[in-house]
C-alpha cells in the first residue's frame, strides 16, 4: 500500500530535528532504507524526556493517558502540588484547551479505540527494538513487579488488564500475596500486601540506550549536530531547516521534537496541540535493589534497577505528570511528592541521599495517540506525540516512518497516527 502524500522522488538526504528516542530511532531506520541523515539537535543526545524517563519496554502497561479512571482523581485533587496528576491553578487558554479535547477522550468508548491501536502497537513494539543493531542491550524484566498497598487498588489493575484482552492484548501476570511479594523483592516495603508479576516485559537505561543509538547512527555515516531548528520550509524540490546561523537542506525532513513540537509542525497543517506531560525522577541506592522494574501503580510511582551506570548500581524512582510549560524550572515539591508517597514501599533507602533530581516532558496529546506521518507539506514528517510511551514505542515508529518516506509503504497503524487527524 502506498500513501498518496508520500514523495514519489527518490529520498537520499534526510534531515531529523531532535536526538531524543524517537529522532534517533527514525535516522537509524532510515540508515536501513539506504538514506543519509543528519540529526540535529538544540542541545545534544537526549537532552530531553529520553534521558531521566523510567526506560520500561513494558506491552502490558503501554496504554492511552485519556483513561475514564483519571478523571477519578478529581479535579481539586490535580491542584494539589503533592498531587500525582497537578494542574497549575493558573493554566494558559492553551492547557485549558488541550485539557478540554483530553477530558472528551475520557470515556470508555474512546479508550477502547485509542487501546485497540495500542494492542496492534504493542505487539510489534519490542520486535522493533530486536531489529536495532546498537551496542546497549534491552534486559529481560525479571521479575517485573506491580505492588500494592490496597487489595482494591490491585483489582483496579486487573479490571483495566482484563479490558485490554478484550481487545487482543497480551497481559500474563501471576497474582502475588504478601509472602510471595515480598519473596521475590525483599527489596520492597511493610506497606506493600500484595503485587502481581508481569511476565514478557523489557527494561533500558534510556540514557544510555539513546546515546548508543546517536553513536551507531554516527558509525554508519550519519551526522548528529548541535543546532536549534527555528523554522522547517519546502523550497523548490527540497526542504530546508532553519537553524540559528545557518540553513540545511535535504529531500525530506523529520520533526521529532518531543514536547516542543507545535510551533515547527503547525504550519504544516499539524493541528493537534502536543502537551508537556512533566515527570520527575532521581535515583536512590537501596540496601536490598530490586532486581527489576517496580511499579506502585496507586501512587504512579515506577522504578528501574539502572544497572552498569557506574560504580554503584542505581535504582531510578520517577512519577508526577504535571501540565506545566517544558521550560519552567524543577519544582522540589514535586520531588518531595513522590518520596513521601514510595518511602513506605521499598525498604532501607536513604532518601536524603537521592541524586540525579531530574524534570521532563511527556509529549502529550489529548487522544493519547502519537503523531507520526507525512504534513501537508510535500517532504516535511513528525515523529511525535508518544506521551508516556515514547521510548517503547520509539523504534516502531522510526521503522514504519522510514517505511513510509523512503518507499510510500504505508501502515494501519500510521492511519491511527495520522499527524493531520
Ligand atoms: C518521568 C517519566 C517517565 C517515563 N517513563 C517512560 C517509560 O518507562 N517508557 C516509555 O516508553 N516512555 C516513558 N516516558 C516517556 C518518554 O520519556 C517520552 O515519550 C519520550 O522520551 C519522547 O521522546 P522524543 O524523542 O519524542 O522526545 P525528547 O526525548 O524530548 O526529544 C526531543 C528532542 O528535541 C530537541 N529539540 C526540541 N526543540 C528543538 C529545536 N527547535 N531544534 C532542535 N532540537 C530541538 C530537544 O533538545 C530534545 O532532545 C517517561 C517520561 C517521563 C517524564
Amino acid at each position: 500500500m502506498t500513501d498518496s502524500r508520500s514523495q514519489h522522488e527518490p529520498v537520499r538526504e534526510v534531515i531529523v530535528v531532535g536526538a531524543g528516542m524517537v529522532g534517533l530511532t527514525t535516522a537509524w531506520f532510515l540508515q536501513r532504507e539506504g538514506v543519509h541523515v543528519t540529526v540535529v539537535d538544540r542541545e545534544g543526545v537526549a537532552a530531553g524526556s529520553s534521558w531521566g524517563n523510567a526506560g520500561w519496554l513494558a506491552p502490558a502497561l503501554t496504554l492511552p493517558l485519556p483513561d475514564p479512571a483519571i478523571l477519578g482523581t478529581g479535579v481539586l485533587a490535580a491542584l494539589r502540588p503533592s498531587s500525582p496528576v497537578y494542574v497549575p491553578p493558573t493554566a494558559s487558554p492553551r492547557l485549558l484547551r488541550w485539557l478540554a479535547a483530553f477530558t472528551r477522550h475520557c470515556t470508555p468508548g474512546r479508550w477502547r479505540e485509542a487501546t485497540a491501536v495500542f494492542v496492534e502497537a504493542n505487539r510489534r513494539a519490542l520486535p522493533a527494538f530486536d531489529e536495532l543493531r546498537i551496542d546497549e542491550p534491552t534486559k529481560r524484566a525479571d521479575p517485573f513487579i506491580a505492588a500494592f498497598v490496597d487489595d482494591a487498588d490491585r483489582d483496579v489493575l486487573l479490571h483495566e488488564f482484563e479490558n485490554v484482552a478484550a481487545l487482543g492484548g497480551l497481559t500474563d501476570y501471576d497474582l502475588l500475596d504478601t509472602a510471595a511479594v515480598h519473596d521475590l523483592e525483599p527489596g520492597l516495603g511493610d506497606a506493600v500486601t500484595s503485587g502481581l508479576r508481569l511476565h514478557g516485559q523489557r527494561f533500558i537505561d534510556p540514557g544510555r540506550f539513546v546515546h548508543s543509538l546517536g553513536a551507531a547512527v554516527e558509525a554508519r555515516g550519519g551526522s548528529v549536530r548541535i543546532g536549534r531548528a527555528t523554522e522547517v520550509a519546502r523550497v523548490g524540490s527540497e526542504v530546508q531547516v532553519q537553524l540559528e546561523h545557518e540553513t540545511l537542506t535535504a529531500d525530506a525532513v523529520v520533526i521529532a521534537t518531543g514536547a516542543w513540537f507545535d510551533h515547527l509542525a503547525r504550519p504544516h497543517g499539524v493541528r493537534r496541540i502536543v502537551q508537556a506531560g512533566r515527570g520527575y525522577s532521581f535515583s536512590v541506592l537501596p540496601k536490598q535493589q530490586p532486581r527489576g522494574p517496580v511499579y506502585f501503580p496507586a501512587q504512579r510511582v515506577a522504578c528501574t534497577p539502572l544497572g552498569a551506570s557506574g560504580a554503584e548500581d542505581r535504582f531510578r524512582v520517577a512519577g508526577m505528570m504535571e501540565f506545566r510549560k517544558p521550560e519552567d524550572r524543577l519544582d522540589p515539591r514535586r520531588v518531595r511528592a513522590i518520596v513521601d508517597a514510595t518511602k513506605p514501599l521499598l525498604r532501607d533507602v536513604d532518601w536524603d541521599a537521592r541524586q540525579g533530581e531530574w524534570v521532563g516532558s511527556r509529549p502529550c496529546t489529548a487522544d493519547g495517540l502519537p503523531l507520526v506521518g507525512a504534513t501537508k507539506t510535500p517532504g516535511v514528517h513528525v515523529a511525535g506525540g508518544h506521551g508516556m510511551w515514547g521510548v517503547a514505542l520509539g523504534p516502531l515508529t522510526g521503522q514504519l516512518l522510514a517505511a513510509q518516506i523512503v518507499r510510500g509503504q504505508s501502515d494501519p497503524l500510521l492511519k491511527a497516527f495520522d499527524p493531520l487527524r
